[in-house]
């Protein structure tokens, strides 16, 4: 008898922290180390101390390299993890990126509060670093990486394959196939964060084979995004109408995947002349070195992105006129711009990083355009200016918002549930035993379940922490 069993140890009825364990007769299999996020003290406890023991893991996974996935690998490795991290090569790089910038945040940060104290504030505490980067060097040795639907062995009766998961770069699915008696094989899919249809240069999520199980994130569980198809036209009416009042266009977005995936629009709208000639800066470091990584792994891109780019021996993410700024004395050059340009900066909610200090020179000047391209959290400067407030504070200064916001919330890197509706009716739903819901608020899982339900799954559970779920 062959003996399977699921939990999770984390994205468990909310978002981050992903952590699932597939047990296959007592080995276990880690699919993703993900850093829980949220207040400092909880959380800090939550992710210094991993709830299982490191060393009793056989083998494990990363999915993708978003850091509510990736971020806390290294804990594994510190805790005694001595085997191997799969993942895709994309991943691999992207996975590298995040956690040395983990490592660098988390060791500011503590010697900030340090700081603090130094001065007086003794009602503050000192939380971190969990690692440092010498923990993700070491950790990075772990890793072993297999391409898409390749089939490798996993151990004695496990068999794992990479599906695309349209999500970021290098983003996966993982399908388990797993040995029973009588020549019978149990398929386990793990969803990772299911991308969408339609998403700049990544190509549509790939139809895992028909499952026994399948574990699905439900993060857009209940609500539906706006429609992708009308992005460009957004962006060329925002970029030609800022061009015409001599203005400059100042995105705030996260370094890895949105940027890329602008920095691409505008290179579609040039060619296709939809839009003036006008200089592109990439002004974050993280970002810089991420597009490098993009520009590596072109076996991540779809179809579409060869025929407008590399079969007319372009790249999509070099142009005339576009600029990458790492040097500080570059970046600051950018506050003297007297003609209309597009400034993409980091970080994607304007708490921290270079894009405040743009935000600060161009906020009060109505000619300028403020993009919004991304989710802004509560309590961000992001989010104050997506709500539209009329005077916002950038360095204890307060500053009119004269400047046009506009927003764009087609983009999203998740797929909503009409769209995990659609992907799940691929499957035979008859062969199909139950989905397991993981990476999703209650609210948001609630409604998902009954829409899986009403397409003919059998049988919808939501995953709870550290509950058993016998597969096998
Ligand atoms: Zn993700």
């Amino acid at each position: 008898m062959t003996h399977v069993r699921l939990y999770s140890y984390g994205a468990v009825q909310e978002v981050t922290g992903s952590k699932h364990i597939l047990e296959v007769d007592g080995k276990k299999i880690l699919v993703d180390c993900g850093m829980f996020q949220g207040r400092r003290e909880e959380t800090y406890n939550k992710n210094k101390n991993l709830p299982f023991d490191p060393k009793e893991i056989e083998v494990a996974f990363l999915t993708h390299g978003h850091f509510d996935h990736t971020g806390n690998f290294p804990s594994l490795i510190k805790g005694g993890y001595e085997g191997v991290i799969y993942s895709t090569p994309a991943t691999y790089d992207l996975a590298s990126l995040v956690l040395y910038d983990s490592a660098h945040i988390q060791k500011r940060d503590a010697e900030f509060i340090k700081k603090l104290i130094r001065k007086g504030r003794k009602d503050l505490k000192v939380y971190g670093p969990i690692y440092d980067e010498e923990d993700v060097t070491e950790t990075l040795s772990h890793f072993v990486t297999y391409p898409y639907n390749r089939r490798f062995k996993v151990f004695d009766k496990v068999e794992a394959e990479f599906y695309d998961a349209g999500h970021i770069l290098g983003s996966s699915m993982i399908l388990f196939n797993i040995e029973l008696d009588h020549y019978k094989t149990l398929k386990v899919g793990f969803s990772g964060d299911l991308g969408r249809k339609g998403l700049p240069f990544l190509r549509n999520p790939q139809k895992l084979p028909d499952l026994d199980y399948f574990v699905l994130e439900s993060t857009y569980g209940n609500r539906l995004h706006d429609d992708l198809s009308t992005v460009k036209e957004e962006l060329s009416e925002v970029i030609n109408s800022t061009y015409k009042k001599g203005g400059k266009i100042i995105i705030p977005a996260f370094a890895i995947e949105r940027t890329q995936e602008i920095i691409y629009h505008i290179h579609e709208l040039l060619l296709e002349n939809k839009i003036p000639k006008l200089p592109v800066y990439i002004d974050s470091p993280m970002a810089v070195h991420a597009t490098s990584i993009f520009k590596s792994h072109p076996e991540c891109f779809d179809r579409e992105t060869f025929k407008t780019f590399y079969d007319k021996k372009e790249s999509p993410f070099d142009f005339d006129g576009v600029n990458y700024i790492v040097n500080v004395e570059d970046s600051k050059k950018l506050n003297y711009l007297k003609h209309p340009a597009i400034i993409i900066s980091a970080s994607g909610m304007c708490e921290h990083g270079r894009i405040v200090h743009h935000l600060r020179n161009n906020i009060e000047n109505p000619a300028n355009t403020i993009l919004i391209v991304g989710f802004m959290a509560q309590h961000t400067l992001g989010r104050r200016l997506a709500d539209r407030e009329p005077e916002v504070k950038i360095f204890g200064e307060k500053l009119k918002v004269n400047a046009r916001i506009k927003i764009i919330n087609a983009f999203s890197a998740h797929a909503d549930y009409n769209e995990m509706k659609e992907y799940v009716s691929q499957f035979d739903l008859s062969k199909l035993k139950r989905i397991f819901l993981v990476h999703g608020e209650p609210d948001a899982q609630e409604h998902l379940e009954k829409v899986l339900e009403g397409v003919g799954v059998k049988d919808v559970k939501r995953v709870f922490y550290n509950e058993k779920y016998k597969l096998a």
